[in-house]
């Protein structure tokens, strides 16, 4: 089965193709500057290696798809024979509310209900809908399916996801005003692969905190393989600082500085969004690479911001423990999760009480799936790497084999 996974944005738009009998991805690549001019397409051919790169006008996603079809059966680094070798669609939708708590085969029904979000996902939702209507156009007939961020967290009891604001507004508005949470699919890979590492997977009382660190991060804390709380919020702006994101702050903030500076509240929402978190602090970058570097050569905002994430992060795993009654394992996702041992080891330090106990040699090590305790941590501090795009392609294969249709879900 050739399953197509497709993750729309703006102006972007991410494919990974997969063959499901083996499990691999025989092709991937990125749209970049859709709509905008100066359009380009980066195609890999996984098993040959080989890479192509298209430059020439993608006008829309549908553009865009077309032109990865053309990439997949090209002479040069083509993968098929042609793009109607593809049994199924997988996309990544941002945002599907409390509608979706499942991942969905995609119907005009479903089409509406995204259309529906765009007030809660302005960005991403309009772009996850471009690319399943590209994909409906191109191919009609092929199965689609819409592979949620925020399904995962709907198991949240309502003590978690409810704001403390007047209830009048929670359901005045045709989309209701609570916590979401996101990154569900990596959540999810990730705290059953912790469960399936520790041979726990049947377990109701497996306790995991999911630490989802990159340009975008989220904590999760999971009970035998559900979501109980989350740090992102309403949207992705809140949680722990990020990439560019602020994540929570006094809201007060925003009435001073717009009162000073001038700005309408879409602005301030932009600041926060996009000029905030360690690249506001560092004034140095958005990269956590390039904070690094920077704070190696001693300067101290960058230092600053790392401080403030890892300082945070550290406060979301106790927070996590208490609101889980206790923790069996912690997880390390994501580019930073993965790959910063600095960060694990700042997330963790002082949690001894706890029962957590870090071994700094596996620590440094650099590997895929692995424990980094110490064999006396009564608490598995584990580093695994997420993959989103396989949980959407194994959610797409098992909606099309079974049948599913939105009514019997
Ligand atoms: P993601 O959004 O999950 O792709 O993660 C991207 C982030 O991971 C970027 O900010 C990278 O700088 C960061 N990252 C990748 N490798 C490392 C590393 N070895 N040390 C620190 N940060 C890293």
């Amino acid at each position: 089965m050739n399953i197509l996974v497709v993750n729309g944005g703006s102006s972007s738009l991410k494919y990974q193709l997969y063959d499901m009998e083996r499990e691999v991805v025989t092709a991937k690549g990125l749209c970049e500057r859709i709509g905008l001019g100066g359009s380009r397409l980066t195609h890999t051919a996984m098993e040959s290696g080989v890479k192509t790169v298209y430059e020439g006008a993608m006008d829309d996603h549908k553009a865009a798809i077309a032109q990865v079809f053309n990439a997949l059966v090209a002479s040069e680094g083509g993968v098929l024979k042609s793009h109607t070798e593809i049994d199924a669609v997988g996309h990544r939708v941002l945002h599907g509310g409390d509608k979706f708590t499942e991942s969905a085969i995609v119907t005009d029904e479903i089409e509406a209900m995204v259309e529906q979000l765009i007030p809660l996902g302005p960005l991403h939702n309009p772009a996850n809908l471009a690319g399943i209507r590209a994909c409906r156009d191109l191919m009609p007939g092929v199965p689609q399916v819409a592979v949620f961020d925020t399904a995962f967290h709907q198991t949240m009891p309502e003590h978690a996801y409810t704001y403390a604001i007047p209830y009048e507004y929670y359901d005045k508005y045709g989309v209701k005003l609570r916590r979401y949470g996101f990154h569900g699919s990596s959540h999810r890979y990730v705290s059953e692969r912790a469960a399936k590492m520790l041979g726990r997977e049947s377990d109701p009382n497996f306790k995991v905190i999911v630490c989802h660190l990159g340009n975008g991060s989220s904590f999760s804390a999971c009970k035998g393989g559900r979501s109980v709380d989350t740090s992102m919020g309403l949207t992705p702006l809140e949680g722990i600082p990020m990439g560019t994101r602020s994540g929570s702050i006094d809201p007060t903030i925003l009435q001073f500085i717009m009162n000073r500076e001038g700005l309408s509240m879409d602005e301030m929402i932009d600041v926060l969004n996009k000029k905030s978190g360690v690249l506001g602090i560092s004034c140095v970058s958005s990269d956590f690479r390039d904070i690094d570097g920077a704070a190696k050569e001693g300067n101290h905002n960058a230092q600053l911001a790392l401080d403030i994430f890892r300082y945070v992060g550290k406060k979301l795993i106790g927070s996590y423990a208490a609101a889980l009654e206790g923790v069996d394992a912690i997880a390390f996702t994501g580019g930073v999760g993965e790959n910063s041992g600095d960060t694990r080891a700042a997330m963790t330090s002082g949690l001894e009480f706890m029962g957590v106990v870090l071994d700094a040699e596996k620590n440094a090590e650099r590997g895929a799936e692995r424990d980094v305790s110490a064999a006396e941590s009564r608490v598995r501090i584990l580093v695994i790497p997420t993959d989103e795009e396989f949980v959407i392609a194994a959610d797409t294969v098992r909606l099309t084999a079974a049948g599913v249709t939105p009514d019997s879900q």
